[in-house]
Formats: structure tokens, sequence, C-alpha cells
């Protein structure tokens, strides 16, 4: 499975923090994200590399999680063309990405990005919202709602009886 990406460590823990020269940038445009490479290997980005067409970037890229010591952030591609380097990549070819953490690394980008993107507004009064910096979370600029992002927890349990499985028709 994609998030299996042992042994390196995924940390989802939130920290209002902006990004280093060598940290990862996740820019998303559309349902693609930057990167080099083709076929199997990509290569994101990092700051410093898109710095230079970008200086806004250092303030806007929004953290969004680490996988080992590298910090990943995450920013809307709609201010970053793509370059003879890097190209945006349709997320579903991430599939076929390895190795697999940075698969996940670049699905995992896009699900939060995804979040942040659709939160734009506040779902009570229609204002802007703003990052709200103490929690991975926006805040509405007018009203103060918090929102976070849903989490969806499941378990999938097999009931089965001498060797037979319990299914649904
Ligand atoms: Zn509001």
């Amino acid at each position: 499975m994609i998030q299996d990406i042992a042994p390196r460590r995924f940390d989802i823990t939130y920290q209002n923090k902006r990004p280093r020269e060598q940290d990862i940038i996740l820019a998303y445009q559309k349902e693609g994200v930057l990167c080099a490479g083709h076929g199997s290997s990509v290569r994101y980005p990092t700051a410093g590399e898109l710095a230079d067409g970008f200086p806004d970037l250092y303030e806007e890229a929004v953290y969004l999680f680490g996988i080992d010591e590298q910090d990943f952030f995450g920013i809307s591609g709609s201010m970053l063309m793509e370059s003879k380097e890097f190209s945006y990549l349709p997320k579903e070819r991430l599939r076929y990405v390895v190795p697999v953490w940075k698969a996940f690394a670049g699905i995992t980008g896009f699900q939060i990005h995804k979040w942040y993107r659709e939160h734009r507004f506040c779902g009570c009064c229609g204002k802007p919202t703003g990052r709200y910096g103490k929690e991975r979370a926006v805040r509405c600029t007018s009203c103060g709602k918090i929102s976070y992002p849903q989490i969806c927890p499941s378990v999938i349990v097999a009931v089965t009886d001498n060797g037979r499985l319990l299914m649904t028709k």
C-alpha cells in the first residue's frame, strides 16, 4: 500500500514554521504536482530552487509534514510556471513513482493542499479565511470560525465461519 513507507517515518504533526532553502516544496496546479523527472523517477523542487522566480515563497508556503528529517511545504502553483527542469505531473501518475515514499509525499501533500484550497472561505459567513497558526486549521477573518480537516477513521472487519467469509450482494 502507498502509505507503507517504512523504514521511513512520516510525521504529520502540525508545525508553524517557514521553509528553509533545502526543504521540499510541493506546488500544485489543478491536479498536478511540480516535479522533475520522467517515468517512475521524480524529484520535487526545494525552496531554494524556486525562490528566485517566486520571492514570496518563504512567506506563502504552508508546512505539510515531515518524512524522516525532510520537511515538506505546500503552495498553490498558480504563480509558479513550468520551467526547463520542472513541470506539472498529473497526480494520477504518482502511483507509478518509486520509491513509494515519494509517491506518498506527493499524494498526501495534494490532499492537504486540496483541503486548504477548498476552505479559503468561511462556511458560516462566506468571508475569507486565513491561517490559524496554532493548529492545522483555518480561521475566518470575520466571524472567527475555526475549520479543521476532517478525519474519517474506518475499520474493516472480516466475519468468518468455518472458512466462509460473510459478504454482501
Ligand atoms: Zn465566518
